[in-house]
């Protein structure tokens, strides 16, 4: 790693995972710069997943720009990509798993049939709390319900809410009662939820360290959940505040074109661009180029804001980008 003081140690290993459901942004950069840094700097491993299995948001071509995106900015990974999509097999053994336990149980709601019972209030990200209209059912109902040709996905029962002590946003105490209660695992198109398939993934793959983007927190005692169903050992996670527009709203269209292939087409150095992001993680003193390597002695968990960095136009003039 050029850095004779920096001890090489293998049992760490991280992932970045980008959804191919759309072109990556800053804020995605950002998220897979800590990840990067976070691991390599201790000289760690780090492995490249495709969550390509929501299929109708898939965007074709979308992997292939999110992996040219990851070179441009100089993170690498180790061994092959891991495509989800062609690891079918190993989702549908753990929800066997499941189906053994009892731990879930068909479900033939709709979205909206959830939306129009659920009477508690909801937050926005989380969707409404499905109020529990199928947690009478066992898995042998399945056999019947495949019988009648009605479609149905599978929910995981929450009986509790496991706590965790996240490495940058510390201590959470979520209640999934609240968070949309019991959750799919299992989609009523016949492929598995992010949730199962996150935990199957980064336990056959060795991850011991899942650094990700704050939104999903509330994901994180679900796969908890998940992770002691299946007799897994789960990693440790660090959720990073994610970018946000001058509005405070998470980035999108409306605050100009962040995406990375428009900045790469506008002639952007990438390292204009990690300096932009190494200062916004309080790295660096000012908005400097560099490069991936010059960071690694830099990276400090601690220096990083507990808050959404909020990308002004300023900032996007001063790496020579007007959007
Ligand atoms: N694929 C997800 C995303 O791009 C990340 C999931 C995860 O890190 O667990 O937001």
């Amino acid at each position: 790693m050029g850095n004779g003081q920096r001890e090489l140690n293998h049992t760490v290993v991280g992932r970045l995972a980008p959804s191919p459901t759309g072109a990556q942004h800053i804020g995605n950069a950002r998220t897979y710069l800590i990840a990067w840094l976070a691991v390599r700097s201790r000289g760690g491993q780090l492995r490249l997943r495709i969550e390509d299995i929501d299929s109708p948001r898939v965007k074709p071509g979308a992997t292939d720009l999110a992996l040219d995106d990851l070179r441009w900015l100089g993170l690498d990974w180790d061994g092959p990509v891991v495509i989800q999509s062609q690891r079918l097999p190993f989702y549908q053994q753990a929800l066997t798993r499941l189906q053994q336990q009892e731990l879930i149980y068909p479900c033939t709601c709709t979205r909206k049939d959830v939306a129009e019972a659920a009477s508690a209030p909801h937050n926005d990200q989380e969707g409404p709390v499905y109020p529990g209209t199928c947690s009478g059912r066992t898995v042998a109902d399945a056999q019947i319900l495949c019988q009648q040709g009605r479609p149905f996905s599978w929910r995981f029962r929450v009986t509790h809410t496991p706590r965790f002590k996240d490495h940058l946003a510390g201590e959470q105490s979520l209640d999934l009662r609240l968070l949309g209660g019991d959750f799919v695992v299992w989609k009523n198109n016949d492929t598995p939820a992010y949730q199962l398939a996150v935990v199957v993934d980064d336990a056959a793959m060795g991850i011991t360290e899942v650094i990700r983007g704050d939104d999903l927190i509330p994901s994180t005692p679900r796969q908890l959940l998940l992770y002691k169903a299946l007799g897994l050992t789960p990693p440790v996670f660090a959720h990073v505040p994610l970018v946000v527009g001058p509005d405070g709203r998470r980035l999108a269209k409306r605050h100009g074109d962040t995406r990375l292939i428009q900045l790469r087409q506008a002639g952007v150095r990438p390292e204009a661009l990690l300096g932009l992001l190494a200062w916004s993680c309080g790295w660096l003193g000012k908005i400097e180029p560099v490069t991936v390597r010059d960071l690694l002695p830099l990276f400090r968990w601690e220096c990083i804001p507990r808050r959404p960095f909020v990308l002004l136009p300023e900032h996007l003039h001063a790496i020579g980008y007007i959007s």
